[in-house]
């Protein structure tokens, strides 16, 4: 183990590294929330859960009045109702929830596995108040005390029970292209879709933005074929996290080094010199940044990409433009 390693999130914000069975979980009947990052560890940045939950479970209907919240399936199949309408995600679909999006979950089949990311770090809170603690990641064959609506209701958090949604409420769009709205508003991506940029292997895709999250964050996947490190770098203002979704990479973070497979976590705030390679072909990690301001780097670094599947031979890789623009980019080279 090393020293960046945890077995829950750190008391203070921190580079940490959070193993796939690692981390701080709660369960409500037969739903299990694991807690990668909080108000604590992120500076009250965001918070960012896992969700695995058994077949037929749910959230209630509810709205966050400040929070943007967005969701990444992983496993199963997730009925999301959004503002008045029901979408079914799967494996590798994104849901992108602004404040003020009245939204529930469903967990459709047995398993079912999302994570949810949520600005301000508030929400990880939530969980430790209404849940009970657990010892494991997957729920078991009895459900554990559910919580009712009216507890929920007295909760001092940004999550606000709806019990007749208001009419007129903006329709999540479905994003099956390489575009996203210009605007945070409630909005959809199929897997492979959302707006993708590709720097020579490697495939960059915008599932948020800052014109989708108020300046607040990025979400953003990166796919690539095994390769070289990037440069060893830091960041002046803004936090990085990394969470790999397959194959295997290996990062570099205050002078440790780690190798992450499906479901490790590392939270990298700014100051902190880190790097990234990716060892085996196909690897694929998502990043949340906060705040946003980093977007323009992958404009500079890579050329739009209509495809959702890497390229046969690698594209344009414009490390020089990034050079020329670095006095407007937070990157700072070691
Ligand atoms: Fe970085």
């Amino acid at each position: 183990m090393t020293a960046l390693q945890q077995k829950t999130t750190p008391q203070n914000k921190q580079a940490y590294l959070l193993r796939n069975e690692e981390g701080e979980c709660y369960i409500i009947n037969k739903q299990v929330i694991k807690i990668l990052a909080d108000a604590a560890s992120t500076g009250n940045l965001f918070s960012l859960v896992q969700i695995t939950g058994s077949k037929g479970e749910a959230s209630p209907l509810h709205v966050h009045d400040q929070q943007h919240e967005s969701i990444y399936v992983i496993d199963g199949l997730l009925e999301l109702t959004i503002n008045n309408e029901i979408h079914t995600l799967a494996s590798g679909d994104y849901a992108h929830l602004p404040a003020g999006t009245v939204h529930q979950y469903k967990t459709l089949r047995n398993r079912t596995r999302f994570y949810s990311f949520s600005t301000d770090g508030s929400m990880a809170d939530m969980y430790r108040n209404i849940a009970d603690p657990y010892a494991y990641t997957v729920p078991h064959s009895e459900a554990a005390d559910s919580i009712t609506a009216a507890a929920l209701h007295d909760l001092d958090h940004d999550y606000r029970i709806v019990t007749d949604p208001p009419q007129g409420l903006i329709a999540a769009k479905q994003i099956t292209a390489a575009e996203l709205p210009d605007a945070a508003v409630p909005y959809v991506v199929e897997s492979g879709a959302g707006e993708s940029m590709l720097a020579a292997d490697q495939l960059f895709t915008f599932l948020a933005t800052q014109a989708t999250t108020d300046k607040k964050y990025l979400a953003v996947m990166t796919e690539g074929y095994a390769g070289e490190a990037v440069p060893v770098h830091h960041h002046e203002k803004h936090t990085e996290c990394f969470l790999c979704l397959e194959g295997k990479m290996t990062m570099w973070a205050d002078g440790e080094e780690f190798h992450l497979e499906k479901g490790d976590f590392l939270h990298v705030p700014a100051h902190i010199e880190h790097s990234f390679r990716l060892d085996v072909h196909h690897t694929k990690f998502i990043g949340f940044l906060a705040s946003g301001l980093f977007e323009k780097f992958f404009r500079l670094l890579g050329e739009p990409y209509e495809h959702s599947e890497l390229p046969k031979t690698p594209g344009a890789f414009s490390f020089q433009r990034v050079l020329e623009n670095i006095h407007e980019l937070d990157l700072k080279l070691s």
